[in-house]
């Protein structure tokens, strides 16, 4: 039964109150269920609550409608006299404090633009229902990678990034393993990059682009580590080194004729076509 869905598109913990459609829209209202909450502080479990806290936050759309959720959070009191947290609102999976974006969402946004340019990012998640400014986006992106506190995988991908297509350029690492954001580097150029692996160790196999400045950088600071050409760049090559044996292989001109009796296509070698100028 599809019929009430939308009940596991959130944590247990809200019910869903109403849910209001418009032609490019969905808004859901939800309502914490939750009796305790643990203090982000000290941890200790709360019953007494202290009262409400609406928060509103923008979530994954929905066959191309952008969805807005209106929620309703309990906040409690701290009762541990030694902790500093006299009131605190709970925790939840779905949403974190001051952003205005679910934290799925949120993910799904900055997978996005890891593969295209900050300005592309932003138009494609607009037909998807998802609108954000270009600027918002971008401090997202910066803040994903100055806030990423876990470890760093033996495996990485750089590739640079571009603010705007064409102008401003970046370095993003990746963890490829997670898909993670893993930091945001000012400028491309291998002295940014060498400067960055030389601080990380444990990295024995990244993944970068065609791009000599990166592969030196690596080389340099990383001399025992894989070095991966990543699936764009390696299909740019082959394309690169189909075109080129094309060139070096195939006549100048293809001539079709239009008799039907004859051959449909007959093919005139360069050579005979340098004799026949000669003639
Ligand atoms: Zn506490």
């Amino acid at each position: 039964m599809l019929t009430n869905i939308h009940e596991n598109f959130f944590p247990k913990q809200y019910k869903v109150i109403h849910i209001y459609e418009s032609t490019d829209s969905y808004e859901f209202w939800l309502e914490s269920t939750g009796t305790e909450n643990k203090c982000p502080k000290c941890e200790r479990e709360s019953r007494r609550m202290h009262g409400y806290q609406q928060r509103t936050a923008r979530d994954l759309p929905i066959l191309g409608k952008g969805v807005t959720l209106d929620i309703t959070q309990k906040k409690y009191y701290c009762d541990n006299k030694d902790c500093e947290v006299g009131i605190f609102t709970e925790a939840n999976e779905l949403i974190v404090p001051y952003s205005q974006f679910t934290v799925r969402c949120r993910e799904y946004m900055l997978r996005v633009a890891a593969v295209v340019s900050s300005e592309a990012a932003v138009k494609i998640l607009a037909y998807q229902g998802i609108k954000v400014s270009g600027d918002t986006l971008l401090n997202m992106v910066r803040l994903a990678g100055a806030e990423y506190k876990g470890k760093i995988g033996a495996k990485i991908g750089i590739d640079d990034w571009a603010y705007r297509k064409g102008q401003k350029y970046g370095t993003l690492i990746c963890d490829l393993e997670t898909h993670k954001i893993i930091d945001v580097l000012e400028g491309r150029e291998g002295e940014v990059i060498e400067k960055w692996l030389q601080a990380h160790s444990g990295i024995d196999t990244v993944s970068r682009d065609r791009a000599n400045a990166y592969s030196s950088a690596v080389s340099k600071a990383l001399p025992d580590a894989v070095q991966i050409a990543d699936r764009f760049h390696i299909t740019q090559n082959l394309l690169e080194a189909l075109k080129e044996t094309m060139r070096t292989y195939m006549p100048e001109i293809i001539s079709v004729s239009n008799d039907e009796e004859a051959e449909a296509v007959k093919i005139v070698p360069q050579h005979s076509i340098k004799k026949h100028e000669n003639d």
